[in-house]
């Protein structure tokens, strides 16, 4: 299963909106894609200025085109993504693939990468799936990392202090260059894997492989000691600087703000592989598919971590109004008062960057945020259910966040019924209604 299977079937749903008329990568696409951000259709842009490749972008930035790319119902996803998470399975190395219909020196000039924000520092790749190893190869990982254009052949990638970081200082220490395979254009599966918080040691592409049913083949690169799937749209083969840095940003991130400049090291591309007609993909920074793709694998940690504490989760939403990071909506099932509390100090330890968490029952919508207000306001006593956690680590993508030390405050909202008052007190007023009746309003109101 690759990219191009997906938007074929996607294709075949009409949830592929194509675009005909010519636009820049300067601003222009960003702006649509922009326009078009909540829910909507994947974007083809066919006739982008000064480039002979098409550009796709919002493919993951619906709930429910994720759930398809899985071929799983809403209600049975985290369920799915944690089994794969559990099992993962080596995919098959090939020695041929799609990808490598053209092989040629690198110009990352020519790829119509898009400069998204007034103030972004440039050029940005935003989609691109980074495989490396470690040098001693016992450790392999695959995450998504930003990298901006610098000139033909060099990048600056954005390391947030985590696994292909950790890869990156020990080469340094070593006093080598990391290899690098950066794979752009890939089955929304492989985005999912490689944004999943897995321990250090599990090679995110084996989850990709679960998940795509032991369908997903790698190729190695020609120069460099890395691998990327062999039916991607583009791959740029490369080598992490273990000496030189840039300084990187700034640059829009999930919440829509700007990310500071920091130094950051640079990649030199040695290689590029491609397609003959390779579709470029784009995703918009702070975007729903940015907040989609980052959330739902941490959703799927909360409701693992919950569910220990409670007897039942039934969703969680990490709200796009929270940036897909900083706000959870979790329905719960409880058999106690204190329960809540419990369920909300979980979700917390389960996703270290959330800020405000609210837990509610299970007639409360999570994906509905004035039904959750709704509970807020008829359900929550601030006295009793509201819990404040001072100077834990959280997000330094909250601008109101300490930036050099990461601390912030923590605030939970047990917004669930009180079992010691009575069940009624809290019942939604329901109208009794017949069959004639249902049918009656369904035609008044023209479904
Ligand atoms: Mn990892």
């Amino acid at each position: 299963m690759s990219l191009r299977n997906f938007l074929e079937q996607m294709e075949a749903k009409n949830e592929v909106f194509h675009i005909k008329d010519e636009v820049s990568t300067n601003f222009e696409i960003s702006y649509i894609m922009k326009k078009f951000d909540n829910n909507g259709p994947i974007l083809m842009f066919e006739k982008v200025e000064g480039s002979e490749t098409k550009i796709v972008a919002n493919v993951c930035g619906a709930r429910k085109r994720i759930c398809e790319a899985l071929g799983v119902e809403q209600e049975k996803f985290y369920q799915r993504l944690l089994e794969a998470w559990r099992s993962p399975k080596k995919p098959k190395v090939v020695e041929d693939g799609a990808v490598k219909e053209v092989i040629e020196e690198p110009d990352l000039l020519r790829i119509p990468v898009l400069t998204h924000f007034e103030k972004d520092a440039g050029a940005y790749i935003t989609s691109a799936v980074v495989h490396a190893k470690s040098l001693d190869g016992t450790i392999e990982n695959v995450s998504i990392h930003r990298l901006q254009i610098l000139d033909e052949k060099h990048l600056a990638i954005r390391l947030v202090p985590r696994h292909l970081y950790k890869l990156w200082r020990m080469a340094k220490e070593a006093e080598v260059d990391l290899d690098i395979a950066v794979s752009i254009g890939v089955h929304p599966a492989v985005m999912l894997a490689a944004s999943s918080p897995l321990p250090l040691g599990v090679n995110e592409f084996d989850i990709a492989n679960t998940l795509l049913n032991d369908s997903l083949r790698l190729i190695k690169c020609k120069y460099v000691d890395a691998y990327a799937p062999a039916d991607a749209e583009l791959v740029l083969e490369g080598r992490i600087s273990a000496s030189k840095e840039v300084p990187e940003g700034p640059f829009v991130d999930i919440t829509g703000t700007y990310d500071v400049e920091r130094k950051q090291p640079v990649v030199e591309v040695v290689n590029v592989m491609h397609r003959g007609d390779y579709i470029y993909q784009a995703l918009l920074p702070s975007g729903a598919e940015h907040k989609l793709l980052m959330g739902i694998p941490f959703e799927t940690a909360i409701y693992e971590a919950v569910s220990k504490v409670v007897p039942k989760v039934y969703a969680v939403n990490l709200s796009i109004g929270g940036s897909g990071w900083l706000h959870a909506i979790i329905s719960i099932e409880k058999q106690l008062d204190g329960d809540g509390k419990n369920a909300l100090l979980a979700a917390f330890a389960a996703h270290p960057s959330l800020k405000h968490a609210v837990v509610v029952d299970s007639d409360i919508n999570v994906f509905d945020i004035s039904e959750v207000e709704w509970a807020i306001a008829t359900r929550f006593q601030a006295c009793e259910d509201l819990l404040i956690i001072e100077n834990v680590r959280g997000s330094t993508l909250d601008s109101s966040a300490n930036q050099e030390t990461g601390l912030t405050s923590k605030m939970g909202i047990d917004a669930t019924k009180p079992l010691t008052k009575p069940k009624e007190k809290f019942e939604r007023a329901k109208i009794p209604v017949s069959k004639r009746m249902e049918e009656l309003t369904r035609k008044l109101l023209g479904e």
